[in-house]
C-alpha cells in the first residue's frame, strides 16, 4: 500500500496541462489582463447558474468573501455578529476587522456546527447578523437559523466555504443566507491551485456593494473614483480559467467523496460503543470535504494510523474564544463545552476522490483494528 497522506500532493495532476495553457494564453494574450477579466466574469456566471443565485462575485479568498459580506451589510463598530465558537478563524476576524464584535455561540455536540438554541439566547439589540458555517461534512441547520434571523430581523451570512456543491432539503449550500460564501482554497471541495472565493447573493444592492468593495470602492466604470473605502480583494484570471476547466468534473469528485463517506460511516457505526462517533449517515445537507470522527484516545489512534502510513488531521484544536487573538471578545462568563469537546476529540481521515476502493477499505480496516 502506498503512503496515504491527509493532504494529497497530486490533487491537480490531471489538470496540469490546462493550468499551463491558461498561464500561456493569458501571459501572451493581447489584453494583458490578469485580474477581474473575461474569465472571472465567465466563472461568476457559471457559478450563478449552477447555484441559482442572482449574483456571484468572485474575490481573493473565502476569508475575503466573508469580509466583503460583513462590509456589504454595513456592519461596523457597535454591532454584533454571532459566530460559531468551534470554527476556523475568518468567521471571527471578518467581523472584528470591521470594528464590530464577534459573539461566540456553542456548537452541536455531534455535528459541530452552530447550535440554533445557543445562537438564539445570544441575540441582543446590537445583533446585526448570524454567521453559521458548515464544517467538515455537515451543513448547519439553516432552516432554523434562517427562521431565527427572520424573527429577529437580522441578516444571515452563510459560510459555505467547505460546502460548495452540497444540498440541504433541495436548496444548495451558499443559497440559504442573505449572502453565501465559497472558498477555492486548495483543499476545499472546489479548491484551486492558489487562492480564491466567491460571494453569492440575490440582493442586487448587496452584490453591487461587494463588487465595489472588492476593488477599492470603485464602480467598475470610473477609474480612480472611490465611492467607499474598499479592499484589494480581486480574483485572478489564470485561476478563473483553471476553475472553469475544473468545473465540469466537480460533481463526479463530490460523488466519489460522498461514496467514500457512506462506506466509512457504515464501517464505523459498530465502533460507537468504543467511543467513536462518525458523522450522521446520509446525503441531505452533507458535504464531504473532510471526513471527521469524534474519538476517544485520539493521540493513540493518530499514532497507530501514522504507523500504517495513513495521514490524519486535527482541526481547530483550540476553540475561537480560547484563542489569544479573540480573548478581548470572549465573554468572561462564557462557556462553550461542546466546542471544547470538538477541539479535543475530532480527528479527520483521508477522503480525497482519487483514493482507490482498496485504499479506502484499508483506512477503515486500520481504524477498526485499533479499536478491536
Ligand atoms: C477555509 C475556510 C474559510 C476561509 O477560506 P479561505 O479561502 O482559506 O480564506 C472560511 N470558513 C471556513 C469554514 C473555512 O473552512
Amino acid at each position: 500500500m502506498r503512503t496515504l497522506p491527509f493532504f494529497p500532493p497530486d490533487l491537480f495532476e490531471e489538470d496540469r496541462e490546462a493550468l499551463l495553457s491558461a498561464v500561456h494564453e493569458l501571459g501572451t494574450g493581447a489584453a494583458q489582463r490578469f485580474i477581474l477579466g473575461e474569465r472571472t466574469a465567465e466563472l461568476e456566471e457559471a457559478l450563478r447558474e449552477s447555484t441559482g443565485a442572482g449574483h456571484a462575485v468572485a474575490c481573493a479568498s473565502g476569508t475575503g468573501a466573508l469580509e466583503l459580506s460583513v462590509r456589504a451589510l454595513g456592519i461596523g463598530p457597535g454591532d454584533e455578529v454571532i459566530v460559531p465558537a468551534f470554527c476556523c478563524q475568518p468567521v471571527a476576524s471578518s467581523v472584528a476587522n470591521t470594528g464590530a464584535t464577534p459573539v461566540f455561540a456553542d456548537v452541536d455536540p455531534w455535528t459541530m456546527v452552530l447550535d440554533p438554541d445557543a445562537t438564539k439566547s445570544l441575540i441582543t439589540e446590537r445583533t446585526k447578523a448570524l454567521m453559521p458555517a458548515h464544517v467538515f461534512s455537515i451543513m448547519a441547520d439553516m432552516e432554523r437559523l434562517g427562521a431565527i434571523a427572520r424573527e429577529h430581523g437580522v441578516a444571515l451570512i452563510e459560510d459555505a466555504a467547505v460546502a460548495q456543491g452540497a444540498v440541504l432539503d433541495g436548496r444548495p449550500a451558499g443559497r440559504w443566507g442573505d449572502l453565501g460564501v465559497f472558498s477555492f482554497f486548495q483543499v476545499k471541495a472546489f479548491g484551486t491551485a492558489g487562492e480564491g472565493g466567491v460571494v453569492l447573493t440575490d440582493d442586487p444592492e448587496l452584490a453591487r456593494a461587494a463588487r465595489m468593495l472588492r476593488n477599492h470602492g470603485q464602480d467598475g466604470v470610473h477609474r480612480f473614483l472611490h465611492h467607499r473605502i474598499g479592499q484589494n480583494n480581486r480574483f485572478d484570471e489564470v485561476l478563473a480559467a483553471f476553475q472553469l476547466h475544473r468545473l465540469p468534473g466537480f460533481p463526479d469528485r463530490l460523488e466519489r467523496r460522498a461514496r467514500i463517506a457512506d462506506y466509512y460511516t457504515e464501517r464505523f457505526e459498530p465502533l460507537r460503543e468504543r467511543g467513536v462517533l462518525a458523522p450522521p449517515a446520509g446525503r441531505n445537507g452533507r458535504c464531504y470535504y473532510v471526513y471527521s470522527l469524534l474519538v476517544d484516545r485520539r493521540e493513540d489512534l493518530r499514532a497507530y494510523l501514522t504507523e500504517h502510513q495513513i495521514g490524519s488531521h486535527i482541526y481547530y484544536p483550540v476553540p475561537l474564544p480560547r484563542q489569544p487573538a479573540f480573548a478581548p471578545w470572549a465573554a468572561p462568563d462564557g462557556a462553550w463545552p461542546n466546542a471544547e469537546r470538538a477541539s479535543a476529540r475530532n480527528l479527520a481521515i483521508p477522503i480525497w476522490p482519487h483514493l482507490t476502493d482498496a485504499e479506502v477499505e484499508f483506512i477503515a480496516d486500520t481504524v477498526c483494528e485499533f479499536y478491536a
